[in-house]
């Protein structure tokens, strides 16, 4: 099998089966993003706790690449701390404008690493990048708030 085609498998898995979809309850922040050029949306929610990415759950619709990507990203980021998911998050959008040139580590990025011949596509990489950049904006929102509470910001 070559690597294409297994790559190919795993985004197809990811769509038939999409990990942690749903939108659940409890969440700190809702954000709702659109990839014009596709037609692609996602509805995603985070709920964090304690620093901990403890939820992400989300409603898309779209093609299989945006589906499949949001997929793969749950399962990567949700159990680990908000600051490494957004790290995960770098790692991805790097392999995402390498143009197919990175290798991808398979030990970081799991199953995100079937997405990097989508690279050499610049029409599909917004695709592949939606859910990943609804979560960043979610989790940057999530964690922001509460964080000036716990410093006790006097007026
Ligand atoms: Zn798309």
């Amino acid at each position: 099998m070559k690597v294409e085609d297994l790559y190919q498998e795993i985004i197809l898995d990811h769509y038939r089966a999409k990990h942690h979809s749903g939108l659940r309850d409890p969440y700190e922040v809702e954000v709702h993003h659109v990839n014009p050029s596709c037609g692609d949306e996602v509805t995603l929610r985070v709920h964090v706790d304690g620093g901990t990415v403890t939820d992400v759950s989300y409603e898309g619709q779209g093609c299989s690449i945006s589906q499949a990507s949001t997929s793969v990203m749950t399962d990567l980021v949700i159990g680990r701390p908000v600051a490494d998911g957004l790290e995960l998050h770098q790692e991805f959008l790097t392999l995402m404008q390498s143009k197919g040139a990175l290798e991808p580590d398979e030990e970081r990025l799991e199953d995100a690493i079937a997405f990097a011949g989508v690279s050499k596509f610049p029409a599909r990489v917004k695709c592949a990048l939606l859910g990943w950049s609804a979560f960043k904006d979610a989790a940057l929102q999530a964690s922001a708030s509460p964080a000036d509470n716990q410093q006790g910001v006097s007026r």
